[in-house]
């Protein structure tokens, strides 16, 4: 409901406060130029994450994990006044800790340690209290969150970085052998850039995504889709492409015998999740590339022996596969609007109603400072 989640009851408020400093050596300061709003930041404040999350987090946090930003310390080899994108994952590395064996495999985005250390407990910065976040007009980061942002890449390409090499990992996690099919359930930011990960990195065959709006239509097009259908029709689609057969129980969704070789969930919501687990075949594989809602039905999963597997931020790889998509893909016009952090409400509700009204990634501009 437009305006009721940046009302008065959203628990964010537009303060002024110290800048968070560097306490420990290997942390440095960044000034934010463009900082996406995610849909996990969309569901954080309109409480609609898991109580699971609670000791993940440490309050108060300033929210913002998409960042595009500018050195203010040298970093390493990086001198002061480079851009760089964060990684925002708070790992081993970051803590000051001996690398869990998550960390020291490179896969930071399953540290067992992002509760300890020198830095308060939080997954990610953006959700920790210590570090600052993206949506101000400072905060701090470890060296080893960065990545350089080349001198041609422009700030609305960079501050896509982040989701995409979300998308990257997702893509990943989906394991596509060659020439199997997808179903990409759902055509926000997270989908859309789903849909070109698979296309530009996996050797998938068919891929379908489902989206509801014109817009994501054409950029799902756009990203390699081969049909784009709306959600009331991709149980329909898929039996048809698979030659499957559909079944309707006495409640719920209609779902298939037979079906796509993989799905993935790009909206987190019961009903994108029920989609992916009934349009996969059996012994298929279901990836959750969102943060999953509540109440799910797990009953094809036993059923039919699905894989569901899950696909969590990304690891340091990720990154450079992103930054070169950020570069190459056809991502013009993605970041639909840019709005100074003094109006964050209209922000936030632009970007809570982004599908509606025809954008993708809705991102605060605090390249004139945080005003
Ligand atoms: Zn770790």
């Amino acid at each position: 409901m437009p305006g009721l989640l940046a009302g008065p009851v959203v628990p964010l408020r537009l303060v002024h406060r110290d800048p968070p400093r560097p306490r420990q050596p290997g942390w440095v300061r960044i000034r934010p130029r463009l900082s996406g709003i995610c849909g996990s930041d969309l569901a954080t404040l309109s409480g609609h994450t898991s109580l699971y999350f609670t000791p993940l987090v440490s309050m108060p946090f300033v929210p913002g994990h998409e960042v595009v930003g500018e050195l203010l310390d040298d970093a390493g080899d990086l001198p002061a006044g480079s851009r760089v994108v964060v990684d925002p994952v708070l790992g081993c590395a970051a803590r000051g800790v001996a690398p869990c064996a998550a960390c020291a495999g490179g896969r930071h985005n399953r540290c067992d340690r992002v509760t300890v250390g020198h830095v308060a407990p939080g997954l990610q910065t953006g959700y920790c209290k210590d570090t600052g976040g993206g949506w101000s007009g400072e905060l701090v980061a470890h060296v080893s969150q960065l990545h350089p942002v080349p001198d041609e890449l422009p700030d609305e390409r960079a501050v896509l970085v982040e989701p995409l090499a979300c998308a990257v990992h997702v893509a990943r996690r989906a394991a596509l052998a060659d020439g199997c099919s997808a179903v990409v359930v759902g055509a926000g930011a997270v989908g859309l850039l789903v849909t070109l990960a698979l296309r530009e990195l996996t050797p998938a065959g068919h891929i379908t995504t489902v989206a509801k709006h014109p817009h994501q239509v054409e950029l799902a097009r756009r990203f390699g889709a081969d049909d784009v259908v709306a959600p009331r029709d991709v149980t329909a689609a898929v039996r048809r492409a698979q030659r499957a057969m559909a079944l309707t129980p006495e409640r719920g969704p209609a779902y298939l015998l037979g079906g796509a070789d993989v799905a993935i969930d790009a909206a987190g919501s019961k009903e994108s999740i029920h989609t992916a687990l009934r349009v996969v075949r059996a012994g298929g594989r279901v990836v959750l590339g969102g943060l999953p809602g509540e109440g799910i039905d797990m009953t094809p999963a036993w059923f039919r022996e699905l894989d569901v597997v899950g696909a969590y931020a990304s690891d340091a790889d990720d990154f450079e596969v992103a930054l070169r998509l950020a570069a190459d893909g056809p991502l013009e016009g993605l970041v639909g609007q840019t709005y100074p952090i003094d109006r964050w409400r209209e922000a936030l509700d632009h970007a809570y109603d982004a599908g509606r009204l025809g954008t993708v990634k809705v991102a605060f501009d605090l390249r004139n400072g945080a005003r």
